[in-house]
């Protein structure tokens, strides 16, 4: 068991916060005085470390530039209206990640140096979460393989790493999406559920293909027939048909079980919705546009929350949308918002206090 008093901690002489005007920062872009560092050496993790955040030093051959046993989270802390600070969550993220280390035959992290490093950092950095309206704290766990040795096995070292960046509010204009037919994100018995850095970078060519068509994304279609619906680029995917929430289920394991899709989903049951978690040809989809019963299309996931897909196209057939007349994907948004940003109760306890 880790207590607080086990970790190691080093504090900055001076905040970069002075620096820094926390007003719509980008996403990503900057970083906070401290992060968590701890390393897996000698089959045990040794002390975790909080200090300075700063650059690491690495051999040409660290294991994971190679072999890409890298493995990450994302996570989100808000601030309330007394300036209390909060994680939206995180025991999910914890799990998910034990989750991607055992598919990538990694070292899986206790809990304590998770969730107690977790609320250690954040509240050494508590000023950076900013005060202004959906703004926040977004949190990157990571782990990486770090053996000097280019031999091909499963690395005998590894860091796991915790870095913070305040964030403005994702604007994400309504989405042009391409359904993908070549290329494919993830296959059954493949690492689709782990949350691989591969997966990321295996993505990229695929999309960027969409962009120079025009569009902003792809949805991804099964790796067989590529008939099935999977995921909006890098966020889980929702269709409101007639009086149905529907989004893929997590079975084929081709699909990362996103937090924010959890919560969606545990909001549209309370909204009074059928939810449905099953498979969906985009044949059905069409159907559905055909006969005008395809009301609302959105991706949903940590950075943005929820993205609203206003444009679907699939070969020469164009589904469009008019999103500014949707009532529920901003709904669903406003409610997870409302309950992160402690202005309505937190009933099903997502909130975790720093
Ligand atoms: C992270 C991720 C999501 C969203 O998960 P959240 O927990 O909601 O942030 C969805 N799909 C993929 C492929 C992801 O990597």
């Amino acid at each position: 068991m880790i207590a607080a008093a086990d970790f190691n901690i080093t504090k900055v002489q001076r905040s970069k916060l002075n620096d820094i005007n926390l007003e719509n920062i980008p996403f990503g872009k900057y970083f906070t005085d401290h992060m968590l560092e701890v390393d897996f050496e000698d089959g045990e993790w040794k002390t975790p470390e909080i200090k300075p955040y700063q650059p690491f030093l690495m051999e040409p051959s660290l294991a994971a530039l190679h072999y890409g046993q890298a493995i990450f989270e994302g996570v989100k802390a808000y601030k309330n209206a007394a300036g209390e600070a909060f994680i939206f969550r995180p025991h999910d993220n914890f799990e998910r990640f034990n989750i991607s280390a055992q598919r990538m035959q990694m070292p899986e992290i206790p809990e304590d140096i998770f969730m107690e490093g977790l609320k250690l950092l954040i509240n050494l950095d508590k000023n950076w979460i900013p005060d202004q309206k959906d703004h926040s704290l977004y949190i990157r766990p990571f782990m990486f393989s770090s053996d000097e040795a280019i031999g091909v096995k499963p690395s005998d070292k590894y860091k796991f790493v915790i870095i913070l960046s305040p964030t403005g509010p994702y604007y994400s204009l309504p989405m042009r999406i391409y359904v993908e037919e070549q290329y494919v994100r993830a296959v059954p018995g493949g690492v689709g559920y782990a949350k691989a850095a591969g997966n990321y970078g295996a993505a990229m060519f695929a999309t960027a293909k969409a962009k120079k068509k025009g569009y902003d994304q792809v949805l991804w279609t099964d790796a067989y027939e590529h008939k099935y619906v999977q995921e909006c680029g890098t966020m889980n995917v929702f269709f409101i048909i007639g009086n149905t929430v529907i989004t893929p289920d997590l079975e084929s394991g081709t699909i990362l079980a996103g937090v924010t899709r959890d919560s969606v989903i545990e909001v549209c049951k309370e909204m009074g919705f059928r939810v449905e978690e099953r498979s969906l040809s985009i044949d059905e989809v069409i159907d559905a546009h055909k006969d005008g019963l395809l009301h609302e299309v959105f991706g949903t996931g940590t950075a943005a929350t929820i993205s609203l897909i206003k444009e679907l196209r699939y070969k020469d057939y164009i589904m469009e949308f008019d999103t500014d007349k949707w009532q529920t994907a901003p709904e669903i948004k406003a409610r997870l918002n409302d309950i992160r940003y402690g202005r309505t109760e937190d009933t099903h306890s997502w909130m975790i206090k720093v």
